[in-house]
């Protein structure tokens, strides 16, 4: 058997991890590995490298995807998809395994209709896929803002500040709500969840009262409502900017915006993360060996895999932890 391998959409932490699972455990099952690079974009042009046990080597602790990813808009189109079915047709790819979002299993779903087997493996730092409760590079990227808000609290205490920290999570908040758990944020915005100013400000104030010499707020990049009621025609980038300024206006502290950004990418990951990637690709090339389904995603619930098939997974919607989000607020309320 021949199976190839990519990896699509943002990158995430643990994406090299998995590629070297999938690639080691396909070895030992006595299969052909190929590399497709650059996501869909290699599937069209036939950037395909074949995979050795050495490929994989030195790279389980690196960040990114020794793969590389694109967003291809060519592979959403007809003609796309048929261009990519002949170079796997042609350099005789008996499977596909694909690591990437819910847009790469869209992507996939695809490549399954046309009679390709596919096994989707979740990885996105965004965690907003509804088939797994904990995808690839999640686990990282929440150890990457505890981090980054344990050196800003040192500055913040010193300065009796409060920060307002951008996190990513354009359409979930499920980012800013773990973390915000973890590093006792004073407040929590996400694009679920409505607040006003009024809320974030009383706890800003309550928080001085009971002694407290700064504040901490996650907000998630989508977090819109708040920047809405301020000014409803605001630019995604200065939302952040604006939510700072309001806040520091009506409480009076000295207030000071981070976005964290693309740092959030980066990173070795966690060793959550390491694990996960390797049993998700060793999983994957195992449902191959098996046959049944012949096309499949990968999900983690409560710790144990199961796989699901692609029009059931990319219809399952997971919203993000409201018990997180409450504890998180009863805890740092005091
Ligand atoms: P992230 O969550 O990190 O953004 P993602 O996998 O969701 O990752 P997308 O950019 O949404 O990232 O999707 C990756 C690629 O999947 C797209 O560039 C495109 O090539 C392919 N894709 C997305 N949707 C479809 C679709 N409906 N049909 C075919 N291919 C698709």
């Amino acid at each position: 058997m021949r199976i190839a391998v990519l990896t699509s959409g943002g990158d995430a932490p643990g994406m090299n991890a998995c590629i070297r699972a999938v690639v080691r455990k396909g070895l030992c099952e006595g299969m052909e590995v190929v590399g497709v690079r650059r996501g869909f974009e290699g599937l069209i042009s036939g950037d395909l490298v074949v995979m050795t046990s050495r490929s994989v080597g030195d790279i389980l602790h690196r960040g990114g995807t020794i793969l590389k990813s694109a967003r291809s808009e060519e592979f959403k189109t007809e003609e796309g998809r048929a261009r990519a079915l002949r170079q796997i047709e042609m350099n005789g790819v008996d499977a596909v395994i694909g690591i990437g979002g819910d847009g790469t299993y869209r992507g996939l779903a695809s490549l399954a209709a046309m009679g390709v087997p596919t096994i989707g493996i979740p990885a996105t730092i965004d965690n907003d896929i509804g088939s797994t409760e904990y995808s690839i590079g999640f686990d990282t990227v929440c150890n990457t803002v505890i981090d980054a808000v344990n050196k800003i609290r040192d500055t913040a205490s010193s300065h009796e500040r409060v920060y307002v920290v951008e996190v990513m999570g354009r359409n979930s908040g499920h980012i800013a709500i773990a973390s915000g758990l973890a590093c006792g944020a004073e407040s929590i915005l996400t694009p679920e969840i409505e607040c006003t100013m009024d809320e974030v400000c009383a706890r800003v104030k309550d928080g001085a009262r009971q002694g407290k010499t700064h504040s901490i707020i996650l907000v998630a990049e989508g977090a819109n409502s708040l920047a809405r009621q301020l000014c409803p025609e605001v630019a995604p980038g200065q939302k952040v900017h604006l939510i700072g300024q309001e806040i520091g206006r009506r409480t009076g502290f000295d207030t000071r915006v981070i976005m964290l950004g693309h740092i959030q990418r980066g990173g070795s990951p966690s060793a959550a993360d390491r694990i996960l990637a390797s049993r998700f690709g060793a999983k994957a090339v195992a449902l191959l060996i098996a046959g049944e389904p012949v096309s499949a995603v990968l999900g983690l619930f409560e710790g144990v895999m199961r796989s699901a098939a692609f029009d059931e997974a990319l219809m399952m919607k997971r919203s993000c932890k409201m018990e997180y989000y409450e504890l998180a607020n009863i805890l740092s309320s005091l």
